[in-house]
């Protein structure tokens, strides 16, 4: 519940490519987005809606937008299809205090990038590895419930360099068996808005169904939502002290 009382709009978007193929269907009969809205669902205090590209407007009109307190966010396949006038809408958006929880390979997306203003690449093995994640922000909110380090048998390897800035709050980092780390979970601040990027989440493998997976998510929703602080001014301005 936010302080309000009123629950968390939650938009879960997903570009719904992979879904349509048989193997990831076997996984997520609902698809990805479909996975990622159970979780949430399990925490009243969230109203939880899907949105996909194939949707007029990617699902994502002005007022789906203007009423999302955190929007969700996987891509891969299908990034340069996304309309350039509406990552500039959720850019906006989200300096204007909408959340954004970027999964996976949404590193690659154009508002991923937006939000970094770097490369956002990284090196990348499908292999099967088995991927741990270790907690190294204990007392972050997105950590609450959490144990010392959870392991998933199965992902896709991700390894640095991750090319983004430093993040302002690294939660999470991951070693795979096959001997590469990664920065699996951090956060920015850009405007009002707050920004979580949780790595794991490969179409193959029932990532989303894990336990310490969905508990990342639903915590990771309550803290991006938008908290009713102050407005920035910007420009010329009289001293605030007479
Ligand atoms: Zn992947």
């Amino acid at each position: 519940m936010s302080c309000s009382g009123k629950k968390i709009n939650i938009t879960v978007w997903n570009e719904n490519v992979h879904d349509k193929e048989e193997r990831v269907k076997a996984i997520y009969p609902e698809g990805i987005h479909g996975a990622v809205k159970s979780a949430l669902d399990e925490d009243n205090t969230f109203k939880v809606t899907i949105a996909t590209l194939d949707m007029p407007e990617h699902g994502l009109s002005d007022e789906v937008l203007n009423n999302t307190d955190v929007l969700f966010w996987w891509g891969h396949v299908a990034h340069g299809k996304v309309d350039d006038a509406l990552v500039e809408r959720i850019w906006q958006r989200i300096l204007g205090g909408m959340g954004f929880v970027g999964l996976h390979s949404a590193h690659y997306s154009k508002i991923f990038k937006r939000i970094t203003g770097t490369g956002c690449r990284l090196k990348w093995r499908e292999s099967g590895d088995t991927e741990r994640i270790w907690v190294v922000e204990q007392g972050h909110p997105i950590a609450d419930g959490l144990p010392e380090y959870f392991e998933l048998a199965q992902e896709e390897t991700y390894g640095e360099k991750f090319d983004i800035p430093a993040p302002d709050d690294l939660i999470f980092l991951s070693w795979f068996t096959g001997g590469e780390v990664c920065r699996s979970g951090f956060t920015y601040n850009r405007g009002k808005g707050k920004i979580f990027y949780f790595r794991p989440g490969h179409e193959t493998y029932p990532i989303y169904l894990d336990e310490n997976v969905r508990k990342v998510l639903r915590n990771a929703a309550h803290w991006a939502a938008p908290v009713n602080g102050p407005s920035p001014t910007y420009g010329k301005f009289e001293s605030v002290n007479h």
